[in-house]
């Protein structure tokens, strides 16, 4: 898939200093995925490359709501029937997911997911979704329609036909999860790469902070700056790897919850946060928010900056963004 970003290695051939990064690319989560890690051989690398995707394809079979066992599966078959047991771990996910929600205004919501059922990005969409369709659809969307038990660990969606997905949190959350795994082993610096989505630790072998380039999605050949990132997570959401046509309209793959419709006048939002997850969920949250409201939502919080640029290819950056301009 092509992103925005793309990570610079800085060229390195001092002989002295042993260790090297090395790099595995794979599909996991329906994704493309660059798993580097700097080690002092391929051996030890492969070992820690192999933790990393046993890591990934556990958290996919927990949260894929493609997979008929896994147990968000189980969640929407019981929507409006029953709770369902789940584990702590996807318990807590959705717990944070709804805080999300909460932040931005409904404008991000795993209950989106019901309306997979009339936005279908892969193809077989025919004509444009009629209003009623629309309306009926957005009648089980709603974070507010989740009902969590603490006590009992349980899920219970309210409404029949109600779905929950983890398409805009999912591949955060499991590079996170990969990250934490292989700093706990020791391995020093690595990059976890989930189709443009970034997550690094460490530094770069010659000591050098891992960087990325900003390119314009309207121009591609142009960089538009380079910034370094240590320990955190840069994540980009677009609006044209996944989209629909009818009429000479761009429908795009991020839905407003609160209106069944595919948001526009975004073309990419690139988000920087310490974790993975909050950054992946709020670059789709953005898209859904608009320019202004984004922005204004990212510069209040903590170590969060945003690059956004609007279909007519304007740039805003978030307040404390500091890219050394190209
Ligand atoms: P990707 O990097 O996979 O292109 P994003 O992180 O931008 O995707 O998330 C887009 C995906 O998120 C969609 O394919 C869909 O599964 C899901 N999604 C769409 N709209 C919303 C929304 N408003 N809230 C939460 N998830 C959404
Ligand atoms: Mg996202």
């Amino acid at each position: 898939m092509k992103k925005l970003i793309l990570i610079f290695f800085i060229p390195f051939s001092f002989a002295c200093i042993a260790q090297q990064s090395y790099k595995r690319t794979l599909k996991l989560m329906g994704s493309r995925f660059d798993i580097t890690v700097v080690a002092d051989d391929e051996t030890n690398a492969n070992v820690e490359i192999d933790r990393a995707i046993a890591e990934i394809t556990r958290i996919e079979r927990l949260i894929s709501s493609w997979d008929a066992n896994s147990q968000t599966s189980e969640i929407n078959r019981n929507a409006g029937i029953r709770p369902v047991k789940v584990e702590a771990e996807l318990f807590q996910l959705i717990e944070r997911a709804i805080n999300i929600s909460k932040l931005t205004d409904g404008a991000f919501d795993i209950t989106y997911a019901s309306m997979d059922k009339i936005w279908k990005f892969d193809g077989t969409m025919k004509e444009m979704p009629g209003e009623k369709e629309i309306a009926n659809s957005v009648a089980k969307v709603g974070y507010d329609k989740i009902i969590l038990d603490k006590e009992n660990s349980t899920v219970f969606l309210k409404a029949e036909g109600m779905k929950i997905g983890f398409g805009a949190i999912g591949k955060g959350y499991a590079a996170d999860q990969a990250k934490n795994l292989l700093m706990a082993k020791g391995v020093p610096a690595g990059i976890i790469n989930a189709s443009g989505d970034m997550n690094t630790w460490g530094k770069q072998p010659n000591g050098e902070e891992w960087q990325v380039a900003i390119t314009n999605p309207m121009d591609k050949s142009k960089s538009y700056g380079l910034l370094p990132i240590t320990d955190g997570a840069v994540v980009t959401s677009g609006n044209y790897e996944k989209f629909v046509e009818f009429n000479g309209t761009h429908y795009t793959h991020i839905i407003d919850p609160r209106s069944g419709m595919p948001s526009s006048g975004i073309i990419s939002v690139t988000v920087f946060a310490p974790k993975a997850e909050l950054a992946d969920a709020l670059a789709t949250s953005v898209f859904v928010m608009g320019v202004e409201v984004g922005l204004n939502r990212i510069n209040q919080l903590p170590k969060v900056e945003c690059i956004i640029i609007d279909d007519t290819g304007k740039v805003f950056t978030s307040d404390n963004i500091q890219i050394k301009k190209l």
